[in-house]
């Protein structure tokens, strides 16, 4: 599959080509599909004429992975093969206009495993660290958040407390509702098997009487020495984003996610006005042009970057830099279906921004260490770059294949979630 082409035609090479006279060459864009975490992680690996000499990135994007993995084979490969990898803004570029459509989810993963694989190379060629490709370290970790839900406030207190004998000085709080749905709560009604199979119906109405009480109560047990996070997971209408922001002030808390969905973003201007929460956005957007309204204002506190759904670094390091201007902080999305590849590269963006306010982490299970050696492991609440070059983490092809991507691909599992009154859900 790696090597089919749809469009064998060679593009040009850039006008500078000649002149410049590089050695240098992009030989092969391959792609590795694994999951040792249990999600699918789809592995980039960009190849050139140098032995030995590779970039690595990731495009993972659970519900969309065959999708992404095809226009990385079919579109992105042909058009990578025989250029110069160092033209990072400009292959970017030209990747972006390769298509009359532009844009998307699905085109941004797949530009976002290249990009990132691309600068992994530059970096491993000129031998430095990748954050010092961007300016350097402007400070010596990034501070992380992991993630702690239960069914009640003493059992997420008593958690929060263990978070923090491990070192986490952020945590993000999920309690489940009885009788609804509950995002990022495992146990929610009817266990987890009806929890996975979306059994059990979203209740907007029970998760506004329930959560913010809730919180309050998490913030009084755990005491005010930790920071505290929420994700909405955009599950509220503008009117009930409201509701919930008015019942949860007492909470105290660091910031609140996805109150709202992308399609709602409009509303953001006004809730944020008016808001005692910080707000975080963004994991969702697969187009820098998507913050730029948010960042005018400004209207968000907090931009939730996902990396390799952005584009990949080169537009995530322009968001970060219109986030210095606008005094917003960075909180890039990381959770476990952003392989350690991108951990890393996002690392490197973290570790280099002034912007940078706080990181999801995930926990990795002991497969994935073996799958990608040098995945960087949260130590005192916060995550260090490597200092080797590139961003530091390396792909085990022959690892990966002990743990296949589970036949069928699920894909559509977001899609069953729905209301009391039978209407879908957003998930
Ligand atoms: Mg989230």
């Amino acid at each position: 599959m790696a090597d089919r082409t749809v469009t064998p035609a060679p593009l040009a090479p850039a006008p500078w080509a000649e002149e410049r006279g590089a050695k240098i060459r992009i030989t092969a864009v391959r792609t590795f599909l694994t999951s040792p975490h249990g999600c699918p992680h789809l592995i980039v690996r960009v190849e050139t004429n140098e032995p030995g000499l590779y970039g690595l990135g990731c495009a993972s994007d659970p519900q969309r992975t065959l999708a992404v993995r095809t226009v990385l084979d079919e579109y992105v490969a042909p058009l990578l093969r025989g250029r110069d990898p160092d033209d990072i803004e400009d292959i970017h570029r030209l990747l972006l206009n390769s298509a009359y459509w532009r844009g998307g989810s699905v085109t941004g993963n797949a530009l976002g495993g290249v990009d990132v694989a691309l600068w992994d190379l530059k970096a491993k060629r000129l031998g430095a660290p990748l954050h010092s490709l961007f300016g350097g370290r402007v400070r010596h970790r990034a501070d992380a958040y992991t993630h702690v839900d239960g069914a009640d406030p003493a059992e997420i207190a008593d958690k929060v407390t263990a978070a923090r004998e491990r070192g986490f000085r952020h945590v993000r709080v999920q309690m489940s509702v009885p009788g609804s749905d509950t995002y990022g709560a495992a146990r929610g009604a009817g266990g987890e098997q009806a929890a996975r199979e979306r059994r059990v119906p979203w209740d907007s109405a029970a998760y506004l009487r329930t959560v913010p009480a809730a919180l309050a109560r998490i913030r009084a047990l755990a005491g005010d020495e930790v920071e505290l996070l929420h994700d909405v997971h955009e599950r509220l209408d503008p009117r009930q984003a409201r509701e919930f922001l008015r019942r949860v002030e007492e909470a105290g808390l660091y910031f609140v996610e996805d109150l709202l969905a992308p399609e709602d973003a409009r509303h953001f201007a006004r809730l944020h006005a008016a808001s005692p929460v910080p707000l975080a956005v963004g994991e969702l957007f697969h187009d820098p042009a998507q913050f730029t309204a948010l960042l005018d204002g400004p209207d968000i506190d907090f931009a939730r970057v996902r990396v390799p759904t952005l584009g990949g670094l080169t537009p995530a390091r322009k968001v970060a830099a219109f986030c210095e201007l606008r005094g917003v902080r960075l909180a890039p999305h990381g959770p476990a279906d952003v392989s350690p590849v991108a951990q890393a590269a996002t690392l490197a963006l973290d570790i280099s921004s002034h912007a940078f306010g706080v990181q999801e982490a995930a926990t990795f299970r002991p497969a994935v260490h073996e799958v990608f050696p040098g995945t960087v492991v949260a130590v005192d609440g916060g995550l260090a770059p490597h200092e080797r070059p590139g961003h530091g983490v390396d792909f085990d092809e022959v690892a990966a294949r002990r743990f296949p991507v589970p036949e069928p691909l699920e894909h559509d599992r977001w899609a069953l979630l729905r209301a009391p009154d039978g209407s879908v859900q957003r998930p």
